[in-house]
């Protein structure tokens, strides 16, 4: 079975705008940054956010990740932080897409 990717949705705490598309690391409003303490989470209408095969590729090769110690932006080919060298598994806020569960799919 083919897992679906879907793209995930961040709120812009500056300006207050809501569901602003994971692939844009700026506010659509404000054009503020994406913070380090931004957090994602999956759209309602999944249907409409359920990536390309093309799309999903480009996300699964490219998503960048926070560290949660110490608030570093690294590329996704990077396994430890640059920053302070904290291991990538830890960190928790680097998906800018996000692996809806079957059973997430069923109850939605
Ligand atoms: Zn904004
Ligand atoms: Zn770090």
């Amino acid at each position: 079975m083919e897992s679906r990717r879907i793209e995930g949705l961040w709120d812009c705490s500056f300006c207050g705008q809501k569901g602003i598309r994971a692939r844009f690391d700026h506010c659509e409003g404000c054009g503020s940054p994406r913070g380090a303490d931004c957090i994602f989470y999956l759209p309602t209408d999944l249907q409409a956010a359920t990536l390309s095969r093309d799309e999903a590729q480009k996300t699964s090769n490219a998503p960048d990740w926070y560290c949660d110690y110490c608030g570093s932006l690294n590329s996704a080919d990077a396994t430890v932080c640059r920053g302070c060298g904290s291991d990538k598994k830890e960190a928790t806020k680097n998906y800018a897409s996000l692996h809806a569960s079957d059973e997430w799919l069923r109850q939605h």
